[in-house]
Formats: structure tokens, sequence, C-alpha cells
């Protein structure tokens, strides 16, 4: 079976960065079924030959009209599929699509009639701030990171960068590969045109990580594997916080002189 990908090394390894980042979502426990979503912006290895293609689906709604996403493509996870096995096969539970001359409206290109996640429109949407704002990030990725998400289960955790600081606080390398922290968007309906507004919001405020309450993570990055590296960092500061509880203290945490002294050496943002 031919592939967009075969004679595409770089957009091949951009696909397959992507199913490795999803055996890792499966290995962690944070892609139960079909759970979590991921889209890629893969405008830039797009060739004459791929833009001659014709779609193989008719034209479908986004919902939404998108002016900065005009000529752009993307590799979308596919809806109902599962990590584990996009893991293994990309573009059996994926797709590439391109965006039509409207901006409102997308076609599959390759390699089969997959359709794209449901979380699309908010996914795109959020692709279309990034591009207007002129920022490097082509992915993004939802999963469900389970200490994390557990935090959000407390009202304290909800209130602005106290999540952040205690996390940040847990190991240096927590503020050193997460510089802008988490943010964080009150329970909201899944898949809501709300949902995505507040995350979008949130990436404003200057997150590239966004906890979605009682649910999940959105993260951004310039590729998919920073992402997930992002998301991967803050849970596993979450877990030293949990491994010191479970031995019955209140971790110490790096005092705040600390981390203001690792943000002046590395001259991180926050
Ligand atoms: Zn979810």
């Amino acid at each position: 079976m031919k592939s967009i990908l075969d004679v595409r090394p770089q957009l091949h390894d951009a696909i397959w960065d992507v199913a490795e980042v999803a055996g890792y979502l499966w290995e962690k426990g944070w892609a139960e079924r079909n759970g979590g979503n991921i889209t890629v912006n893969i405008t830039e290895y797009v060739d004459d030959f791929m833009r001659s293609m014709p779609a193989i689906c008719e034209p479908r709604a986004i919902g939404t009209t998108l002016p900065h996403l005009k000529d752009t493509w993307f590799y979308c996870k596919g809806t109902q599929k599962r990590m584990r096995d996009l893991a293994n096969a990309p573009m059996q539970n994926g797709s590439i699509i391109r965006i039509t001359d409207d901006c409102a409206h997308y076609e599959i290109v390759a390699d089969h009639p997959v359709a794209p996640t449901s979380e699309l429109p908010s996914h795109l949407s959020v692709h279309n701030y990034l591009l207007a704002k002129g920022s490097p990030y082509r992915a993004s990725l939802h999963t469900h990171p389970i200490e994390l998400v557990a935090m959000t289960h407390c009202r304290k955790f909800m209130e602005k960068d106290v999540a952040t600081k205690l996390l940040w606080s847990m190991i240096p390398e927590t503020k050193a590969f997460c510089p802008r922290g988490l943010g964080m968007v009150p329970y909201l309906m899944p898949s809501g045109v709300e949902l995505a507004e507040a995350t979008i919001k949130a990436i404003d405020d200057d997150y590239d990580v966004v906890m979605w309450e009682k649910h999940g993570v959105f993260a951004v990055d310039t590729d998919i594997m920073s992402a997930f590296d992002q998301v991967d960092v803050l849970n596993k500061a979450a877990l030293i916080y949990i491994a010191s509880k479970n031995m019955g203290f209140e971790p110490e945490g790096m005092s705040d002189a600390q981390m203001k002294e690792l943000s002046d050496t590395f001259g991180l943002p926050k």
C-alpha cells in the first residue's frame, strides 16, 4: 500500500513522531479507549505534488471560519481511534487534511478517509490563534495525565499559579523545561466552543500547558515531542509531590530564592 509518507522523509518523520508520542500516552495510562487528541500543522512539509493531489472526501464544514489557516495542512488523529493503535499505524488511525480556500471547510487528502477527531474545530481554532500571533508552535496535544487531573479535583490547586508554583518547586527541571507553568481552566463541557475559547485565553495568558478541570491537559509547542515533554515533566513533579505525601509529610519544595536563581541563570520567561 502506497502512502503519502513514502517519498517524503521529513513528513514521514513528523508523523512517526506523533506515533511515538501516542505510544507513550498509552504506556503512561493517559490514553484510555479513544481518549486524547493530537493535531500537527504539517504545512512546512507540503510540496507541489501534494497540492495537486485530489481530495478523497467531499469538503466538510469546520463549523467556524479560521482566516489564518489559509493554505494550511494538518495531520489529525481520527475520531474514535485509539492512541495505542495510532502508535503502530498513524495513517490508518489519523489522516492528512488541507483547509479549503474559504477557510471554513477541510478535505482529507491522504492516506485513507479517516474522519478527524470530533475536537477538530477546537484544535484548529488554537492553530488559527497561534498562526495569527506569529507563534512557531505547530503541535497541539490533549491527553489525560492521571496525577495532574487528580490535582484539579482540589479547589486550592485550581487557583491561579498555585499548582504551577508547587510543581516547579518539586524538582528544578520542571521550571527549566516547563517555564510558563500550568494554566487552569474551570470545568466546561468537553468538545464545546466555550472550552476552546477558554483554552485559547489561557494560552494567550502565556501558558503552553493548560489544565482542564477534572478532565485533562491541552499543550502546545513547536512539535509534538516537545508538547509531550512539557506534560511529562509536569506530571513527574506531581508524582514527586504525591510520593512525599505518601511518605507521610508535606514536601518542603524549593525556596522562592532557589527558583528565582534558576530563572535568572537560564533566562526563563517567568
Ligand atoms: Zn479528553
